[in-house]
């Protein structure tokens, strides 16, 4: 492996990343057609920002002009800490901490700079997590961290899918790493388990309209629609369910970032305190947790939705 290289996966471990990979940046035909057929059936729901910017999503060097290069991050979150969805409405593993978003960007731009400091000040670099058009979990996949499974999800084969994804678009040339092979094999537990048949039956797909993140999170309307009443099983904000039944999941093994330890508040308020919780209660304790983005209102919402 060339000295660069090395270095760029020395850092990133060093500011608590799991694991980083190479892709060459360029236009990713294959994908571009699945994403046309994805949008066309309508998946996206009523999430209308992922109509645009097609262009910039099927080619990152659009996104940043000069990228040569997209270098994937993987940060694990995994948490043993579960809700329990009795008494208490359950919150996707990934929210129980701080708002991944701003613990992440500040971790790419120390990466960005320290990069910029040990190969070439000239470097000309944008980073993103769940932040930008960009497909994250394809170029993920290119770059060998992991196979997208049959629930969609990056899968990867030593820590299982329990990570966020980032990427750093960056104008140099480095060595592309490979594709690891799919390891679903005949399983089909994701697909058995989720309760609003949201992945399609042979698995790769989702429809995004059903699933129980998008339901709780992404839906801004007064009310989820009522065919999914008594199929949401006690998820008030996301769902781990097809993560939880993933055998690769046995192999995660929990983070060690402080910010994504969980909010005790998260896993203890009941179904009763949310639905009697006011704006400023609410307000103070979540002021650093990706709920806040759900708002009072909407938790309201969906913890009353769950009966
Ligand atoms: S997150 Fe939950 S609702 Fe969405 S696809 Fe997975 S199991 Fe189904
Ligand atoms: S549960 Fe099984 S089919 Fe689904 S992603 Fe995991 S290994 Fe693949």
């Amino acid at each position: 492996m060339d000295l660069i290289k090395q270095n760029i996966i020395n850092h990133a471990l060093s500011l608590g990343f799991s694991s980083v990979g190479f892709s060459k940046a360029e236009f990713i035909e294959e994908e571009s057609i699945r994403l046309k057929q994805w949008l066309d059936s309508g998946y996206q729901g009523k999430m209308d920002y992922l109509n645009n910017y097609f262009d910039l999503r099927t080619d990152p060097t659009l996104l940043h002009e000069g990228t040569q290069t997209i270098i994937s991050l993987t940060f694990n979150y995994y948490n043993p800490s579960e809700t329990s969805g009795n008494e208490v409405p359950k919150i996707a593993m990934y929210a129980l901490g701080e708002d991944y978003h701003k613990v992440l960007r500040k971790k790419l731009k120390e990466l960005s700079n320290l990069l910029k400091n040990t190969i070439d000040p000239g470097l000309n670099i944008r980073y993103f997590t769940d932040s930008a058009p960009i497909m994250e979990r394809v170029w993920a996949k290119k770059s060998g961290l992991g196979w997208v499974g049959k629930n969609t999800l990056l899968i990867n084969p030593k820590s299982g899918s329990y990570f966020f994804l980032a990427e750093l678009l960056i104008n140099l040339e480095i060595e592309p790493d490979v594709e690891i092979n799919d390891h679903c094999g005949t399983c089909t537990r994701c697909i058995d388990a989720c309760p609003t048949d949201a992945i399609a039956k042979d698995g790769y797909t989702m429809d995004g309209s059903k699933c129980i993140s998008y339901l709780t999170i992404e839906l801004k309307e007064d009310e989820i629609p009522i065919e999914f009443k008594d199929k949401m099983e006690g998820w008030a904000f996301g769902c781990d369910i097809c993560q939880q039944v993933c055998p690769w999941n046995r192999f995660s093994k929990p983070h060690n970032e402080i910010a994504f330890n969980p909010n005790p508040e998260l896993l203890n308020l009941t179904s009763q305190e949310w639905m009697t919780m006011d704006q400023e209660a609410f307000d103070e304790k979540f002021a650093k947790s990706p709920i806040k983005r759900t708002g009072i209102k909407g938790m309201k919402r969906n913890v009353g939705f769950l009966g």
